[in-house]
């Protein structure tokens, strides 16, 4: 279980028994909860924390934001929630927002240049347009699960090693380790977020699996992109962490080779320095082995500012509860955030003591965990963790 240090207060949506849902934060290895002393809060409507998910709290705003995160902060380390405070044993973890849309990008250079390897080894590794604009797809919100939801295996079409296309189970299923930013306000139709004011619809970071059947994916995706072997399900961790408890994890953005059209370009870029690892714990076996170990400061190309105005540079609305994700996080060095890149595309089997693996298998589990970096210390986000159902 997670333990998180003083003052941070991650927010989930839980139940007990069978009961109405709840929205809480954790307290060290404990949780708040916030229903049960929701009258004595002073920064926002009791409403908001009443509520049986977090999206009255993302239409909320930035200041209210902050200001519940604070008043959190001060009357937690002060023993003013204690009436709330419980273990976190028996607790169920529910999704804890609706998910309105959801967009995954594709911004880790070195992910899109080992798949572009694989797949057009003829071509140049980056598709000439990825320096231009932080490219990405339309996901499906409706699939979003939260961690711990077993995930079952896809079926579609695909084609055969003789040419042929058949349909059936997925033979290629994989995750992908990504970072998911909950976009919070809103803006209308034919409006756009300015780089420069991203932080006003910044609430908070998720840990991603943007699970993946490869060989669905490869048949449908030309030209339209990824469309069934994406929508099946996504998992999203339960902790969602709000980004003032991140702001020790941001770093200067790495410098970027093109310099991109005049509305990704922020004054003082940023990003978040966050490291993740994957691990996968095989089928019949007890223990977790990892897989690899990545990280969002030298691993994602294009930042969180430069995807959300990208994301509505064209008069695309959001509301609050979007999700937006980074795409598989790889690298720099030899670690892929996916099965696709650690096996190349299944070339090299993983050696994982007693068992093998080229893609996940029916039973398999799959663990992600992250920290972010910060002067203070590390700060835990996640786990999100899946395992795999039969078809
Ligand atoms: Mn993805």
């Amino acid at each position: 279980m997670v333990d998180f240090p003083p003052g941070v207060h991650p927010y989930c949506v839980f139940s007990v028994g069978g009961c109405r849902r709840r929205i809480g934060v954790a307290a060290g290895g404990d949780l708040l909860d916030l229903s049960a002393v929701a009258e004595t809060l002073e920064s926002v409507d009791p409403a908001i924390v009443l509520a049986d998910r977090l999206n009255p709290l993302l239409a909320s705003g930035r200041a209210a934001w902050e200001a519940l995160a604070e008043e959190i902060r001060w009357r937690a380390a002060a023993g003013f929630l204690e009436r709330g405070r419980r273990s976190r044993h028996g607790l169920v973890s529910h999704l804890a927002w609706e998910v309105t849309d959801f967009v995954d990008f594709y911004s880790s250079r070195r992910h899109a240049e080992t798949v572009g390897r694989l797949f057009r080894p003829d071509a140049a590794p980056l598709p000439a347009n990825w320096l231009s604009l932080p490219m990405g797809y339309h996901a499906r919100s409706a699939t979003v699960v939260v961690d711990g939801t077993p995930i079952r295996r896809p079926r579609g079409q695909a084609r055969s090693e003789d040419g042929s296309i058949r349909f059936g189970p997925s033979r290629k299923l994989d995750f992908e380790v990504e970072v998911g930013y909950v976009v919070g306000g809103s803006t209308g139709v034919g409006e756009s977020i300015d780089v420069a004011d991203v932080d006003d619809h910044l609430f908070g970071v998720v840990l991603v699996n943007d699970w993946s059947a490869r060989d669905i994916q490869a048949l449908e995706y030309v030209p339209l992109g990824p469309f069934l072997g994406k929508s099946f399900a996504t998992s999203v961790s339960a902790w969602v962490m709000p980004m003032t408890a991140l702001a020790g994890a941001r770093v200067p953005a790495p410098s970027q080779t093109v310099e991109p059209a005049a509305y990704l370009r922020a004054a003082e870029p940023w990003t978040l320095d966050l490291s993740l690892e994957v691990a996968v714990r095989p089928s019949g076996e007890g223990e977790r082995i990892t897989l690899a170990s990545v990280g969002t400061a030298a691993g994602v190309y294009w930042t969180p500012a430069q995807q959300l105005a990208h994301l509505t540079v064209n008069g695309a609305a959001v509301r609050p509860g979007d999700l937006f994700a980074t795409g598989t996080v790889s690298g720099p060095g030899p670690d892929g955030g996916c099965l696709l890149e650690l096996t190349s595309d299944g070339a090299a089997p993983l050696d994982l003591g007693n068992a093998t693996r080229t893609y996940l298998e029916d039973g398999d589990e799959v663990i992600i965990t992250g920290r972010a970096t910060t002067e203070q210390g590390a700060i835990p986000l996640g786990p999100v963790s899946g395992s795999i159902l039969p078809t």
